[in-house]
């Protein structure tokens, strides 16, 4: 592990590599960072306060406890990191693990939408580039910039590409192809607007505070230790180019997610979880709605294979 060192250095050392991309026209691989972070040198404001905002709501939301509150927030957590981010947005969107129909295809894409992670052609796009780069130059997130640096703070610089479809398809030409997922990319907002406007109308501000804020706050902060933690502590049974580790309690907060050692070895295996110890409850899910017929064509690695063995449903 690299020693620590001050937030401010590490933003400042980050900025001048990457503001060395500012205005270079190339989307090569090569200059990928250029896609995430033009304007790198300044703050993104936008994100800064939302960030904030979601942070301060979820900080109120423990002053609004009740049990039902809880339990709705827990639902929709469950439903939006396991089915949205780890079943949709990772496993189907940019990888495909899987076969789905296309209605199933669209349902985890709008509940990974309401995790405030970005529309699905940002998200697929950056996760590429993070695999294509991991742990080199042009990785969008890797802690050898600095643990913050890969929990947060590269979204917090630059302008936001949320909403930059056309620049981000480069990277998800497939997802370009659907006019839902471009729609969705543009208004990735709305999902989780019509799900804070819904718990308000049954459950009243306090339903908001928990289902909303605190639910996406914990959930970005679960999805963003996949992002440092798992470069960072934890197992290795891999021997993959990348700094990644297989770390158990983001497994937990991710429902799987965090075997991440496993994954970088092994990216289009629909499991991630390969040992009987290593807990994968989407893949759980996943087998179960093979099973149901509702998905097929899993593709699953084996503990000792290298390459991802075609299993059919
Ligand atoms: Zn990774
Ligand atoms: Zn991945």
């Amino acid at each position: 592990m690299r020693p620590s060192r001050g937030i401010t250095e590490l933003l400042h050392r980050k900025l001048r590599q990457i503001g060395s991309l500012v205005d270079v026209e190339d989307t090569s691989m090569a200059n990928t960072a250029s896609l995430i972070h033009t304007n790198a040198n300044k703050p993104n404001t936008v994100t800064i306060v939302a960030f904030s905002i979601f942070h301060i709501g979820a900080i109120a939301a423990l002053f609004n406890f009740s049990w039902i509150n809880l339990w709705v927030s827990l639902g929709i957590y469950w439903l939006t990191i396991s089915w949205g981010i780890g079943m949709g947005y990772h496993r189907l969107l940019t990888h495909r693990g899987y076969k789905c129909p296309m209605w199933f295809e669209r349902l985890v894409a709008i509940l990974g939408a309401a995790c405030l992670e970005g529309g699905p052609i940002f998200w697929v796009a950056t996760h590429r580039v993070h695999h294509q780069k991991s742990d080199q130059p042009g990785d969008p997130h890797s802690p050898r910039d600095g643990a913050w640096w890969a929990h947060l703070i590269w979204m917090c610089v630059g302008d936001a590409k949320h909403s930059d479809t056309k620049g981000l398809s480069k990277y998800a030409p497939d997802l370009a192809r659907d006019p839902f997922m471009v729609w969705l990319n543009n208004w990735h907002w709305l999902p989780l607007a019509t799900i804070g406007v819904v718990l308000w109308f049954f459950g009243g501000f306090s339903m908001v505070l928990w289902g909303v804020f605190l639910r996406v706050t914990l959930g970005l902060h679960s999805t963003w230790l996949v992002n440092s933690a798992t470069h960072l502590w934890g197992a290795r049974r891999f021997e993959t180019t990348d700094d990644s580790k297989n770390n158990w309690l983001v497994a937990i907060l991710t429902f799987g997610e965090g075997w991440h050692n496993n994954h970088h070895a092994h990216p289009v295996s629909a499991r991630h979880g390969l040992a009987w110890y290593e807990i994968d409850m989407t893949y759980i899910q996943l087998f179960l709605l093979s099973k149901l017929g509702i998905v097929r064509d899993l593709q699953v690695a084996s503990v000792e294979g290298y390459i991802p063995v075609r299993k059919a449903a």
